[in-house]
């Protein structure tokens, strides 16, 4: 049986009868960039995430990229981010001359913290970029206070989340001065091709971001501000319109699948409970933590990846890969050990939360449509490479330094 890490074509055909007649229509009217339907898909994204504005963008990367611009972050500024996440979380700092400080995370959430961003506060510090990872929200009222404290802006990384809510059951997006999404094809609400939005409750960004997506124009070939290309497609934003209503049962799916890779990884005795962060005898595989079922260092999860960690991760995945079983690694490499990232003065602290991720954390297939007996069957195969391979490749794994044994 063959289990692919996502298979787009699947959600596709539930709505292409819904999709095809209006990509049809648009490419009738060839009214192809922003226009009405973006200021509909606007609008639903605003609803959704509960805030005043959403502004569709070009992509994720460019949306974070805009609200770092939109504080005027520059050369010499610092930005703290997490050291573990997409390379665009701290890519964009660099673009525009800041200087990313990079923090390590929560081990069980592997999301930045504020106890982290604490410690890296300078006097130069003059935005944080928080990244809500795998879909799972970060404490976001202790990061707030913190920096509110200290009169910090903070931007939400909500490109893996979109929909998910703190603890407090308050959205994504809302809280920090900017939310920024990707509608890249492999996030929940996924776009034909690059996408990407930002949410805000203040007027002022909202109507800065607006001309900023388009060269930071005022009126036809006036420009105030040197912005740049941010706009979106028309047939994006449609198509993003149009699969909206499906979201919720899209993430509840996601949802059920983690909880039956957790029950299942439980009964066959690999793990005990969500949510730990040691190996031992009993505890093969770590699995995420499941919101509503464990404490308070867990908020809500859309599951946009299901990440286990796992010894001897390399190997495990080689056999998943043989038997036809499709994973991923995010991210084998943290920013602070980036070629472009390591001359960076926060690179030689020590992240060892981090370093112990990059060498266990695999994700595994979690996507809406999957069966059960799919899942069923990864569990097992899994299983099969704990009871056949595992003491055979003991000498390998206690060289790989990965810290973690
Ligand atoms: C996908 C992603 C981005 C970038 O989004 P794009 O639309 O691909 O540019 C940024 N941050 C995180 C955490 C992501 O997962």
């Amino acid at each position: 049986m063959n289990v692919p890490l996502l298979d787009l074509k699947l959600q596709y055909a539930t709505i292409q009868h819904e999709i095809e007649p209006v990509l049809l229509q648009i490419m009738s009217s060839q009214s192809l960039i922003l226009g009405k339907e973006v200021e509909k898909l606007e609008k639903i994204s605003a609803d959704y995430c509960t805030t005043e504005y959403a502004i569709g963008v070009s992509s994720g990367t460019d949306a974070l990229l805009m609200a770092l611009m939109a504080l005027h972050i520059g050369p010499g500024d610092e930005v703290i981010v997490p050291t573990y996440s997409f390379f665009a979380t701290a890519g964009v700092v660099s673009r525009l001359n800041a200087i990313p400080v990079f923090t390590d995370v929560d081990p069980i959430t592997l999301n930045i913290t504020a106890k982290e961003i604490e410690q890296a506060i300078t006097k130069h510090t003059k935005a944080i970029i928080v990244v809500h990872l795998y879909g799972q929200s970060a404490d976001m009222d202790s990061i707030m206070s913190i920096a509110n404290a200290h009169n910090i802006p903070v931007i939400e990384d909500c490109a893996q989340a979109i929909g998910t809510q703190t603890k407090d059951g308050r959205k994504v997006g809302s809280i920090g001065i900017m939310g920024c999404f990707s509608f890249y094809p492999t996030k929940n609400l996924g776009a034909f091709g690059d996408a990407g939005l930002i949410t805000t409750q203040s007027k002022e960004l909202y109507e800065h971001l607006v001309q900023m997506r388009n060269h930071g124009q005022i009126e036809r070939y006036k420009h105030g501000f040197v912005g740049g290309n941010f706009r979106i497609d028309a047939m994006q934003a449609a198509v993003l319109s149009i699969k909206f209503p499906y979201l919720e049962s899209w993430h509840t799916a996601r949802r059920r699948n983690a909880e039956l890779y957790t029950t299942l990884f439980c009964e066959v005795g690999l793990s005990q409970q969500s949510g730990l962060t040691i190996f031992d005898e009993y505890n093969k595989v770590l699995l995420p933590g499941i919101p509503n079922k464990s404490e308070d260092v867990h908020n809500h999860h859309i599951f946009n990846q299901f990440v286990i960690r796992v010894q001897y991760r390399n190997a495990l995945r080689a056999f998943l890969n043989e038997q036809g079983i499709g994973t991923e690694i995010y991210y084998p490499i943290p920013f602070h050990k980036q070629p472009c990232f390591v001359h960076l003065p926060s690179s030689s602290n020590s992240f060892p939360v981090s370093d112990c991720a990059s060498t266990d954390v695999l994700a595994l297939p979690i996507f809406p449509e999957l069966k059960e007996n799919q899942i069923q069957h990864v569990v097992n195969v899994i299983v099969e490479f704990y009871q056949t391979k595992v003491f055979t490749l003991e000498k390998e794994c206690k060289d790989c330094n990965c810290g973690c044994l």
